[in-house]
């Protein structure tokens, strides 16, 4: 699989008629209040993600990215600001219709796999559609279980995967639907190196060949070298961009992060 470097990178939000974004966030802010406290997880973060691009979010521990992405998933309501899927605006939406937004237009990839146990690995990818009471499109599963390197397995259970080839039927279910966006939190997070690396091959081999958005949280500069770019979070806010990330760089950012 190459990687072409020379895709755009994150841009700021802006509104247009047909956006050219997948998700953007337009002044998102989020607090938790506990009794008198109030905790600002995430400060105005304003930023878009263009279709067809890889993002990594970063930051240290309680920089709000886990916040950020169920913000930007519909999982979770910000305080103040919108969050704009595609061309739907999600504040305004009921939560039946959220649920049916994130079931229909939202992939999720988990560092769990999430997968069903008595489900073959078939079952288990195309369980979003029967959810959702629509039909299989055979030619596309069967696209999608090639690219993700499973075509041979599908009659599998994931006891019988390792946890590499478990991630990766996560990721073939994350897109049946052909969502707008495949959301993974910590994805490779509890992956040997060698796994990893084919789930994040993956994850490119997508947004390339396959013209999917992909935002991923990670805490590990290798896995978001993988990405066209990084967006760092410190304290809630954004805190810089990095197009075209190597793995040094990206861990030097964190690095100064702390000192944010
Ligand atoms: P990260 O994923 O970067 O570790 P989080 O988004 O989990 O950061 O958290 C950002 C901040 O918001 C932290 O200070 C955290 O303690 C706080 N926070 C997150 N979720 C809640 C919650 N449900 N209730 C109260 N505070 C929360």
């Amino acid at each position: 699989m190459t990687r072409d470097r020379s895709r755009r990178p994150v841009a700021q939000a802006e509104t247009t008629a047909e956006s050219p974004y997948a998700v953007r966030l337009d002044s998102v802010s989020k607090e938790y209040r506990s009794g008198k406290n109030a905790v600002r997880a995430l400060d105005a973060v304003t930023v878009g993600f263009p279709r067809g691009t890889f993002t990594a979010v970063m930051g240290p521990s309680g920089s709000g990215k886990s916040t950020f992405l169920n913000c930007a998933a519909g999982l979770d309501r910000p305080t103040s600001g919108r969050v704009v899927l595609g061309d739907t605006e999600l504040s305004s939406r009921s939560e039946t219709e959220l649920t049916q937004l994130r079931r229909d237009r939202i992939g999720f990839v988990f560092q769990a796999y999430n997968l069903l146990g008595s489900l073959t690995v078939e079952e288990n990818v195309t369980l979003p559609l029967r959810l959702a009471d629509r039909k299989t499109d055979q030619a596309f599963l069967r696209e999608v279980l090639t690219a993700v390197g499973l075509g041979e397995h599908v009659k599998r259970r994931p006891s019988e995967l390792s946890g590499g080839q478990q991630q990766r039927v996560a990721v073939a279910r994350a897109l049946i639907t052909r969502p707008e966006v495949v959301v993974a939190d910590e994805p490779t997070g509890a992956l040997d190196t060698r796994s990893s690396r084919q789930v994040l091959e993956l994850l490119r081999h997508v947004v390339d060949n396959m013209g999917q958005t992909v935002l991923m949280v990670t805490h590990d500069p290798v896995a978001a070298s993988f990405a066209d770019s990084v967006v760092f979070l410190a304290d809630g806010r954004l805190a810089g961009e990095l197009a075209r990330p190597i793995p040094e760089q990206v861990a030097s950012r964190l690095t100064h992060l702390g000192e944010w």
